[in-house]
């Protein structure tokens, strides 16, 4: 029987989580999914130095609100208090020195790792001096020799130590990565790497190999970015005599001048993108596509069809570029799909934030404009009129505000179609004014406002644009914007008649 796939994701708590984290959670997640396998989140935090406060329960909320669900790992309860689940915890590393420890010795034990009693500044100034000589900046090796003798002294006198893998210094290291192929490495370029500092804490390195193996992961699927320190990993699991897991680096992701994606050239936190109205689920498909292929040209998938073809043969070895228009069109296209139930209900937050609207109750809203009241199917109104064209949920706000101001401000010469006069305008406006007063308040739907404007347009014989395009800059003010009929419903019959006078006004 072959061995059950687990997966984990290893995330250190230093803060925001990005976006190609995000990416790494998410083939993490598919790929155990897929196989029926466990899904894994543990705490990597032995860098004290760069530990962020509140940033794993961050982490854990995000994942959560973005349907990464795992079997084990660190939760958080109600009050937001980590606790964890499974039988393979502690599931956060700080917990763990004690099993770190019991593993050094054994590699002390069995001549694989060393004690090393370097000062810092011995060590800073070998570093310069490989600088200055242009070589890899590398432990020389000093300690390797100490006998035992010599070691037991300087524990006696409490000297400082770290300890180091004892790396052969012939030979090379090998294994198969599943996406970019067979690594081999010469072990002479391989650094003594420290495996436990003088802290008692463990680096990354040995805990990671450590914990990997005593969680049973089976997959080890990361970015590219740690595929340097695998050969390192490998000769644990070597000395340990431990069977590896698979390994699987994913790509760099890129920004589209080919740097790496970094903060500084915009946003790069998942919660940055969930605050400006990206969807998750529009998100997760957009970082699936970020280094893999899924061999056809369809783009949009559901999160059942995402588990169902995830395979690690179609992640690219070439860093992927981070295109936000690519971004903009996937959520888009959720959009458009959406309930107007579920869509309104999100677009409330930013409605209220642009300071268009505020709550009064859990059903009741007041524009803030006219101080008027009004409900949340008359929202959900507002935001069908944007629910094909919005690219992202904050453009909720700018885009509807035309609705929600008592009267719009605008050039009057937006009031004028093409090559038409002023007069032409003015008087199109007047007898849309005068149709449209007949129509009764309760028959004022987009359908019957279209029927008697086309009926009037027939008769007068009055080109569609010359009457349709005043009309719908008085009622608006934009240059672009959802047709009058559908805006002139929602508005209704007394607002819409007063934004008309305000532009034959403006004609006079
Ligand atoms: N703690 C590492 C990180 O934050 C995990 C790397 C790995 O998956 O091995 O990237």
């Amino acid at each position: 029987m072959s061995k059950k796939i687990r997966t984990r994701f290893a995330p250190s708590p230093t803060g925001y989580l990005h976006v190609g984290s995000l990416r790494t959670a998410f083939y993490n997640y598919l790929f155990a999914k897929h196989n029926n396998g466990d899904f894994i989140l543990r705490i990597e935090n032995t860098d004290k130095s760069r530990y962020v406060e509140g940033s794993i329960e961050n982490l854990v909320k995000i994942l959560d609100f973005m349907g990464l669900q795992y079997s084990e790992g660190i939760v958080t309860d109600k009050d937001e208090k980590i606790s964890q689940k499974g039988n393979f915890g502690p599931y956060i590393q700080s917990k763990r020195l004690e099993i770190y420890k019991k593993y050094v010795d054994e590699l002390i034990k069995n001549d694989y790792a060393y004690f090393c009693f370097c000062s810092q500044e011995r060590l800073d100034e070998m570093r310069k001096d490989q600088q200055a000589r242009k070589l890899a900046p590398m432990y020389d090796g000093k300690c390797r020799g100490l006998d035992k003798k010599e070691v037991q002294e300087l524990l006696n006198k409490k000297t400082p130590f770290v300890v180091r893998l004892k790396v052969p210094n012939d030979d090379f290291t090998e294994f198969d990565d599943l996406v970019y192929g067979k690594i081999r490495i010469a072990n002479k370029t391989t650094d003594d790497q420290v495996l436990m500092k003088s802290d008692g804490y463990p680096t990354y390195h040995l805990a990671n190999v450590v914990d990997d193996h005593l969680m049973e992961i089976s997959h080890v699927i990361r970015g590219e970015e740690w595929l340097p320190s695998t050969p390192k990993h490998i000769l644990l699991y070597k000395a340990f005599g431990w069977e590896a897991p698979k390994f699987a680096h994913l790509p760099l992701l890129l920004n589209p001048d080919k740097s790496k994606l970094s903060k500084r050239q915009g946003d790069v936190a998942v919660e940055d993108f969930l605050n400006q109205g990206y969807l998750p689920e529009a998100l997760l498909n957009f970082v699936l596509l970020l280094g893999w292929n899924p061999k056809t040209e369809e783009e949009i998938f559901s999160f059942e069809e995402m588990i169902k073809r995830f395979d690690l043969s179609g992640v690219n070895k070439a860093g992927s570029i981070f295109n936000t228009e690519k971004l903009d069109w996937i959520n888009r296209n959720y959009i458009r799909k959406m309930d107007p139930d579920e869509l309104t209900k999100l677009c409330v937050p930013y409605l209220i934030e642009t300071k268009l609207i505020k709550e009064v109750s859990s059903i009741k809203y007041q524009i803030l404009s006219t101080a008027e009241e009004i409900n949340f199917d008359y929202l959900k109104k507002v935001v069908a009129l944007e629910q094909e064209r919005m690219k992202k949920l904050s453009e909720i706000g700018e885009s509807v505000k035309f609705i929600f101001i008592d009267k719009p401000d605008y050039e009057k010469e937006l009031l004028i179609w093409k090559k038409m006069t002023a007069e032409k305008a003015k008087n199109n406006l007047e007898l849309t004014y005068q149709e449209l007063e007949k129509l009764d308040e309760k028959d004022w739907t987009k359908n019957n406002l279209e029927e008697v404007l086309r009926k009037l347009m027939e008769r007068e014989g009055i080109k569609t644009g010359e009457l349709l395009w005043p009309l719908r800059v008085a009622l608006t003010g934009l240059k672009g914007s959802p047709g009058p009929f559908e805006v002139g419903e929602v508005l209704g019959k007394e607002k819409v008649l007063r934004r008309i006078e305000k532009g034959i006004e403006l004609l006079k």
